[in-house]
């Protein structure tokens, strides 16, 4: 006779595929918190919403290594003194325990807080790869009351790319002299190849006519605005997942070993680049991001 208490096979099959599936996604949940790419905190409050989730369902333990920087004996420390037991799961954990280790995260890795008085100069940058001309060009498209800033280059156009719409395309010497005559709010060498450089004069007057105008940089051109310009919004555009960045980044699987690490380690130290803006947004639906972008203007 068949034992009553044992599953039938077909219903172990798909509880153990369950499993594997559970732990997959456990695993990219982790690789994203690794990669900077959500926050403990942002995981922690998934976890706590859907205690049944593959985030509820995560140990306390792996929850603290993956954190950038948490090792196994610093995360035994952190259980210790929080007077956590390192067996619970994030989806199990008592108020008391979930309000100590949001506290202790908040004072190790501080989320963004939305600033108290927003800008009409918007900056959008993130990592290689997330999907920022998409998002700014979308922006264009839906909100003609913003301007998008024409940047000066000193690449040559693509196919399709016309001067003074996507770009100035101008030489070596050209940009120089717009260096050297101050005319650019920002500018740098982008990928170790080109220059690339924001015309400030359009944006002051745009800025002056009460109009919201919309910068698409890299990480360095983020920064110096900040320097040049304190009170510009900073919006820092997330891919959804380290796993779907990667594969924007290296999808075609074209790229040599060396190149496609080299390209990793850029995203990598990139994404850790986050906690100097002002705002996160996810690029997970172009018309979402673009829309949410939108409104962090003034
Ligand atoms: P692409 O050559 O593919 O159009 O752009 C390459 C990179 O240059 C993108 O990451 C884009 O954000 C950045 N970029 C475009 N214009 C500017 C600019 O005016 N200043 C800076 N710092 N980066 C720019």
């Amino acid at each position: 006779m068949p034992d009553s208490r044992t599953p039938p096979d077909v219903d172990r099959a798909a509880a153990s595929r369950r499993a594997v599936a559970a732990r997959r996604e456990r695993a990219a949940l982790k690789k994203d918190v690794a990669m900077r790419v959500i926050s403990p905190q942002e995981l922690l409050r998934r976890a706590l919403a859907h205690p049944e989730s593959p985030a509820g369902a995560m140990r306390v333990t792996e929850f603290l290594t993956a954190i950038p920087a948490i090792g196994e004996g610093k995360r035994d420390r952190i259980l210790h003194d929080l007077e956590i037991s390192s067996v619970k799961r994030l989806g199990g954990l008592g108020s008391r325990q979930r309000a100590v280790l949001t506290e202790f995260l908040d004072a190790r890795l501080p989320e963004p807080t939305p600033r108290a008085k927003r800008s009409r100069l918007v900056v959008l940058a993130g990592p290689t790869a997330v999907g920022k001309g998409t998002v700014a060009a979308e922006i264009k498209d839906r909100h003609p009351e913003i301007l998008l800033s024409v940047s000066a280059t000193t690449r040559q156009p693509r196919p399709g790319e016309v001067d003074g719409e996507h770009y100035f395309f101008v030489d070596d010497a050209e940009f120089d002299r717009r260096v050297a005559a101050g005319e650019l709010l920002e500018h740098a060498t982008v990928h170790n190849a080109y220059r690339y450089g924001t015309p400030r004069g359009p944006i002051d007057d745009a800025l002056s006519a009460g109009r919201t105008v919309l910068l698409e940089i890299d990480l360095q051109g983020a920064r110096q605005v900040r320097a040049a310009a304190p009170d510009a919004s900073l919006v820092f555009l997330l891919p959804p997942s380290w796993d779907e960045l990667v594969q924007r980044l290296v999808g075609r699987g074209t790229e040599s070993d060396e190149e496609r690490a080299r390209r990793l380690k850029t995203a990598k130290r990139e994404l850790a680049s986050q906690a100097e803006f002002d705002y996160l947004v996810v690029n997970d639906d172009v018309a979402r991001a673009a829309s949410e972008v939108a409104s962090l203007a003034d």
